[in-house]
């Protein structure tokens, strides 16, 4: 067994390519191996000091945020709320204070959970994982990187590196909201995540909504361009409702009925998408949004 602490991301690509596996906050694989989920490889590598990791950058055409920013940041970094608001409300809802510290995007991501927070705003906000071994970087989309419940098609050696969204116009919002039992330390029942583009007259010119925990991996909702010129209505927001519904396949487990599932996450899709609207028309709408519209939201 060996535990190396890289201090570059030399080391540790070069410590993944002789057989370790990597760990960020150790939220997912410390706690999943103490719960006798499966146990800790007998290799490790911790990224948690890469510096190269933990950065945020924006230019004209992209935002590019690193494999190892933290939920903590991720829920208060200002280009994070300003331009992938989603994922700044999906981060606030993790776990705890504690959970969010030392979480991290890219573990949250590579650990592959249909039930994760950060899925599907990243998949509303177009983004791409960027994967790289000592010798390679390869751009993969989401949906060919997730391929089923806890897994992914990410290589033995390949490290993600940054999940990269393009940027994004002026009159654009997106929002996440999750179903949620109690306000903390708490995983998705459901989650739904929009974003939303205006055109000038403030009809939708796009749209994509994206659900959490209702099928093996993040589902996103298709067949929503014939919405494109409507008003964001009642009538658009039960249709991006019944969508979701419809498209939505739940299991039963402990926490949900799989009937309950799928009718809640029309519920949140719609919620979502309202939100997101009110961000694209610049109206302040607080993160996460769970805490800021209807039940629940702070005085
Ligand atoms: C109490 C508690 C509450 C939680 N609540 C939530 C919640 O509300 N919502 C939610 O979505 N999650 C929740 N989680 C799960 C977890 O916190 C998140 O998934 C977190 O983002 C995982 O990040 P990490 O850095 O800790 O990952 P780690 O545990 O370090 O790694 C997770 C997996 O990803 C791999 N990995 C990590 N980084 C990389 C990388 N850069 N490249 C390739 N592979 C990588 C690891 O090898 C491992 O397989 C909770 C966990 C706990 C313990």
């Amino acid at each position: 067994m060996s535990f190396t602490i890289a201090t570059s991301l030399d080391d540790a690509l070069a410590a993944l390519a002789d057989g370790a596996r990597p760990i960020a906050g150790g939220t997912d694989l410390v706690v999943g191996a103490r719960q006798g989920k499966d146990p800790l490889p007998q290799n490790l590598v911790a990224i948690d000091r890469l510096g190269e990791l933990a950065r945020v950058e924006v230019t004209d055409s992209e935002i590019r945020i690193g494999a190892g920013v933290t939920h903590a940041q991720l829920m208060v970094d200002a280009s994070v709320v300003d331009h992938c608001t989603a994922i700044a409300d999906a981060a606030a809802l993790v776990g705890s204070p504690a959970t969010r510290n030392v979480g991290t995007l890219g573990g949250n991501v590579m650990n592959g959970s249909p039930a994760m927070d950060t899925g599907a705003p990243l998949v509303v906000l177009g983004a791409t994982a960027e994967l790289r071994t000592a010798s390679a970087t390869r751009t993969v989309a989401l949906d060919e990187l997730w391929t089923g419940p806890g897994q992914t098609s990410a290589q033995p050696g390949e490290l993600c590196t940054a999940l990269v969204m393009p940027a994004r116009p002026a009159t654009s919002g997106s929002a996440y909201v999750r179903l949620e039992y109690r306000r903390t330390m708490e995983i998705a029942v459901v989650g739904a995540a929009a974003s939303v583009t205006l055109a000038s007259d403030g009809a939708i010119e796009s749209l994509r909504v994206a659900l959490t925990a209702v099928a093996p991996t993040i589902l996103e909702v298709t067949g929503l361009d014939d919405l494109s010129g409507s008003t964001v209505d009642d009538g658009l927001l039960a249709s991006v409702a019944e969508r979701a519904s419809g498209q939505a396949t739940p299991i039963t487990d402990l926490r949900a009925s799989d009937r309950y599932r799928s009718k809640m996450i029309g519920v949140m899709a719609r919620r979502a998408v309202e939100a997101a609207a009110m961000r694209a028309r610049g109206e302040a709408v607080a993160v996460p949004v769970n805490r800021a519209t209807g039940v629940g939201a702070a005085e």
